[in-house]
């Protein structure tokens, strides 16, 4: 048996082992050692905390148009290896390579975009606010920010924020999920091509005492958070306390109304492709469907027909349009919530438990399964599952419908199928979530638009990805000047 690979941390422009436990990475699909991973100790994550402060008083005086030379470059980089990195992604976390490739696609556009930070990252001014006095607003970076990613999208949450990050003059440590740091082990291998200044750019694998590190070192001026709410409640306040700019993305539990009117073929792959895509672990996956009236009958059976007919696999393997979920752990708690599900009195209308895929046995696989007759109250009706389960619910008026998806804990997602503007034009108003689909099952917004969370989906002001990372990643200062008109007004 080849050796697995211990993966290394990138502090000051260095590959370096670490001292600390190493934990196992396996991949889903099959059960199979990849590599392992070390679970950095405090001293560490200093060490790359001091390199990064160092290197903040060059990367800020660094012009603007020179530090995006940087991300033109590893834009370039991450095209080159896209294929592989995409491999990598399904490999360690189990989507399917299209998937792996949609969640590259789009950390190259954040990329993309924060190249437009000299545009992005200017200030404000005006002349005469008061006789001879003028008065700017000037964006000047934070100094060390750093994210801390979660399991299901390796390869794009990190780029939510790191492109600006640096485009703004700021320093930065990545802590990516223990669960699956490969493919940030091959971005790392792509950004140490850059030759930026050492200090820069850091990774610092780790767990909980890695991220308390974070959470407490006196020079990390930010902390950018994905992941559960309970975790994001926990940085936040933490981090908070510690007088840091912080904003947290948690989970979710993301409704989808079905309107009799809706197009039910469309809304029929669409809502599946949401709810059963990534295997359902997507904070932006639909796992409540509401259907309303007539719809009921229709979308049911079709639905059902979907989901006991989707592809489930290994991720690598065309044709497969659903992978494992990330551990047997987390396969287990998806199996119990089923059961939740039904002891609450909801019929297993689709049941996706303990499926057979021929050839990989030990990959931790669940097929889609629809929960019918879901009760508004129930447990299952409120807690994410983060597996592919869908929940049908089903009511008479939009007005209950919208009252239900507004009761909710959670605002991450909200999703209508109708074909009527009025119905749409209401949704969109009432409706208590920071991203809205209309006849769209994924609302994810693209690299230029804010992630916008709402309730116990986000903590925080400002989202990531666009505008927001901008305004996040830097300080305004504002400057009010005197000269006296005898010296401006005078002849040279
Ligand atoms: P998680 O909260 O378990 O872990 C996220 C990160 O926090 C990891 O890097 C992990 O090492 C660290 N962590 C875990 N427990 C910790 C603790 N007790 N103290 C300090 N650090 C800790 O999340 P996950 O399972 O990796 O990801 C799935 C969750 O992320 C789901 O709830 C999903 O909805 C959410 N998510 C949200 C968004 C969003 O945009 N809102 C996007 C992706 C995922």
């Amino acid at each position: 048996m080849t050796q697995s690979p211990i993966l290394q941390n990138y502090i000051n422009g260095q590959w370096c082992d670490s001292t600390g436990a190493h934990q196992d990475v396996t991949n889903p699909a099959t059960a199979e050692l990849l590599a392992r991973v070390p679970l950095s100790s405090a001293a560490e994550l200093n060490a790359a905390a001091e390199a990064a402060q160092t290197a903040f008083q060059i990367w800020r005086r660094t012009p603007p148009t020179q530090r995006v030379q940087y991300l033109f470059r590893l834009k370039m980089l991450l095209e080159e290896q896209f294929e592989d990195l995409a491999r990598t992604i399904t490999l360690e976390c189990g989507k399917t390579l299209d998937e792996a490739k949609g969640e590259l696609r789009r950390a190259i556009e954040n990329v993309e975009i924060a190249c437009g930070i000299p545009m992005m990252m200017q200030g404000t001014n005006l002349e005469d606010i008061a006789s001879g006095i003028d008065e700017l607003m000037i964006r000047q970076p934070l100094r060390v920010a750093a994210v801390i990613a979660p399991f299901n999208f390796p390869g794009m949450i990190p780029f939510w924020f790191m492109p600006y990050a640096l485009a703004c003059g700021n320093t930065y440590i990545v802590k990516p999920s223990e669960r699956v740091p490969l493919t940030m082990q091959k971005v790392f291998q792509l950004l140490d091509k850059l030759d930026l200044p050492p200090g820069v750019i850091n990774l610092v694998n780790g767990a909980k005492e890695t991220v308390d590190a974070i959470l407490d070192h006196p020079a990390i001026r930010a902390i950018s958070f994905v992941g559960s709410t309970p975790v994001a409640r926990y940085i936040y306040s933490r981090a908070a306390a510690n007088g840091k700019r912080v904003q947290c993305q948690g989970g979710a539990k993301n409704p989808v109304i079905v309107l009799p009117d809706a197009d039910i073929d469309m809304t029929t792959r669409i809502t599946a492709d949401s709810a059963f895509g990534c295997a359902g672990q997507r904070c932006l996956a639909a796992s409540v469907a509401i259907t309303v009236g007539k719809a009921r009958t229709t979308y049911t059976e079709a639905i059902a027909h979907t989901a006991a007919t989707r592809q489930v696999g290994n991720g690598l393997e065309t044709g497969v349009q659903m992978g494992p979920v990330i551990t047997a752990q987390s396969r287990e708690r998806i199996e119990s919530l089923i059961q939740l599900g039904a002891d609450e009195g909801a019929t297993v209308l689709v049941d996706g438990r303990q499926p057979q895929i021929s050839g990989y046995e030990q990959g931790h696989f669940i097929r889609p399964t629809i929960l019918q007759n879901v009760d508004p109250g129930s447990e299952i009706a409120k807690t994410e599952i983060f597996g592919p389960v869908l929940s049908l619910i089903y009511l008479d008026t939009l007005e209950e419908a919208i009252a239900l998806v507004n009761s909710g804990q959670y605002g991450n997602m909200a999703c209508l199928f109708t074909s009527s503007g009025a119905a749409a034009r209401r949704f969109r108003y009432e409706a208590e979530a920071g991203n809205i689909g209309i006849n769209i099952g994924v609302a994810a917004p693209m690299a230029f638009f804010p992630f916008s969370g709402w309730k116990d989906s986000f903590f925080g002001d400002l989202h990531s990805q666009g505008q927001h990372a901008v305004e996040f990643f830097t300080q305004t200062k504002v400057v009010v000047e005197r000269w006296s008109q005898k010296d401006w007004s005078r002849q040279f």
